[in-house]
């Protein structure tokens, strides 16, 4: 027998599924499910004896050890054959450290995890390997038939299924909502060959129609629901205490839309906590866009029940969610990490995410809706200046080229480009550039 297990759990009950079972909800309650570990069997090693295994696997140049998510397998998948796995090297992401713009922002320390820096640019790979590799180990066995896997996207998750569909030989089928995904989420699923349906609604609306088409489990869910996404996800919390050398940083700042990151990262921390590897929580803050803010509402109301909205259109377009899935696991979140939730404006979010390009980030609006957050807690104290912070960058700014050419053209309807970067026109001519070079680094002295 394998000595690490892990099967599915009901978050509000003791209803437990084989993870090699096709189901996304309870059977009992139609509850949130959860992959639950036999913490006794993680705990059995001891946390000196993990760190150095994790250490050594990075220097591995076997497939699994070289993903930052399959490297940890013992605490995602712990009964996968290995040969099923399905990797792009993803997870190791850097964790940049901007200290220019933490002393300009008065804090001691911060670090931004670039999340985004992965195969199809978005932290939605992460999750997307776990489930594409046990959608792929149970075709292998023959357990379930399997047509094709689906889901309904803002852009990101639709590109990483995408992508490791497409790797793994799986069909996929995604579902975005028509005119609301950037030019580059569009055209990655179209690239690696998904079937796609633009559909003339906003997320919420093919959020139904994926729900529906996948109900008879010949065409598997792949949208957060799934708990398996949340494995994947959850690395990134060891993965950063790994980064600062097994130390907990003070606050996580990190974006939220359906909220299966934020429960991702709080199941991170944990395990971590349950293995040992560290001794401390870190405090867990979510950034929503004040256009789509249905959990900041819900945490201004004390959390009493979740009121879903009719999102409005925000620059943050991949968190554009009126009716979070995976709001139970983010109350919980909130609530045992000693929780903030902000909401930020299109103003604020567009301009926290150019001011951060110009310490040599390259931020999506996204990213721009932790770091809008990160100012606004700093000027009203919440976060105090000796603490350390890591804001989660969710994508990688080159997926939003449209919005950061127009913040830097000064078009953004009704918004003000406080940090744009002008091109300055001029003939080829020595006098004239000198003109603007001298009028310009003067300027930046
Ligand atoms: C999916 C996504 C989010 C939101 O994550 P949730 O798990 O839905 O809260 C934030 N930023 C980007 C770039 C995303 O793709």
């Amino acid at each position: 027998m394998a000595p690490f297990h892990a099967h599915f759990k009901n978050i509000n009950g003791d209803d437990t599924y084989p993870l090699d079972e096709i189901i996304y909800r309870s059977k009992v309650d139609n509850s949130l499910l959860e992959v639950h570990h036999d913490r006794t069997a993680l705990a059995s090693r001891s946390p000196e004896e993990w760190k150095k295994l994790f250490a050594e696997r990075r220097m591995s140049f076997k497939p699994a050890d070289m993903s930052g998510i399959w490297s940890k397998r013992e605490m995602v998948l712990p009964e996968i054959p290995e040969e099923d796995i399905v990797t792009m090297q993803e997870g190791f992401s850097p964790l940049f450290d901007a200290s220019r713009l933490a002393k300009e922002l008065g804090i001691r320390k911060l670090h931004v995890k670039l999340c985004g820096n992965s195969h199809t640019g978005s932290f939605k790979d992460l999750g997307m390997t776990v489930l594409v590799s046990q959608v792929n180990h149970i075709l292998k066995k023959g357990k379930h038939p399997i047509d094709a896997v689906a889901c309904a996207s803002t852009g990101d998750t639709s590109a990483a299924l995408s992508a490791y569909c497409a790797k793994a030989g799986i069909p996929s089928i995604v579902f975005l909502p028509a005119g609301k995904t950037s030019t580059a989420q569009l055209i990655q699923p179209i690239s690696n060959g998904s079937i796609v349906l633009a559909l003339d609604t906003d997320f919420d609306g093919c959020m139904k129609i994926v729900q529906q088409v996948t109900a008879d489990n010949r065409i598997y869910l792949a949208n957060s629901m799934n708990s398996l996404r949340v494995e994947g996800q959850k690395t990134i919390s060891p993965e950063i205490c790994q980064q600062l050398n097994w130390n907990v940083p003070d606050t996580i700042i990190i974006p939220g839309g359906n909220l299966g990151n934020v429960s991702a990262l709080a199941k991170g921390f944990d395990d971590c906590l349950a293995m040992g590897l560290i001794n401390k929580k870190p405090r867990i803050i979510v950034a929503q866009a004040a256009n789509a803010n249905p959990f900041y509402q819900a945490y201004q109301r004390g959390f009493d029940k979740l009121e879903p909205v009719q999102a409005k259109k925000t620059l943050a377009s991949a968190i554009q969610i009126g009716n979070p899935v995976s709001y139970p696991k983010a109350e919980r979140a909130i609530k045992n990490y000693n929780g903030v939730v902000v909401e930020v404006s299109e103003q604020e979010l567009a301009d926290a995410a150019h001011r951060a390009d110009k310490i040599g980030l390259y931020c999506c609006p996204h990213t721009g809706v932790a770091l809008g957050a990160l100012e606004k807690l700093i000027a009203d104290k919440t976060i105090s200046s000796d603490e350390e912070v890591v804001v989660i960058s969710t994508a990688h700014g080159l997926k939003f080229t449209e919005f950061k050419v127009a913040y830097h053209e000064g078009s953004l309807e009704g918004l003000t480009s406080r940090y744009a970067n002008p091109i300055f026109k001029a003939p080829a001519e020595l006098g004239a550039v000198m003109d603007i070079l001298k009028k310009e680094m003067a300027a930046r002295r």
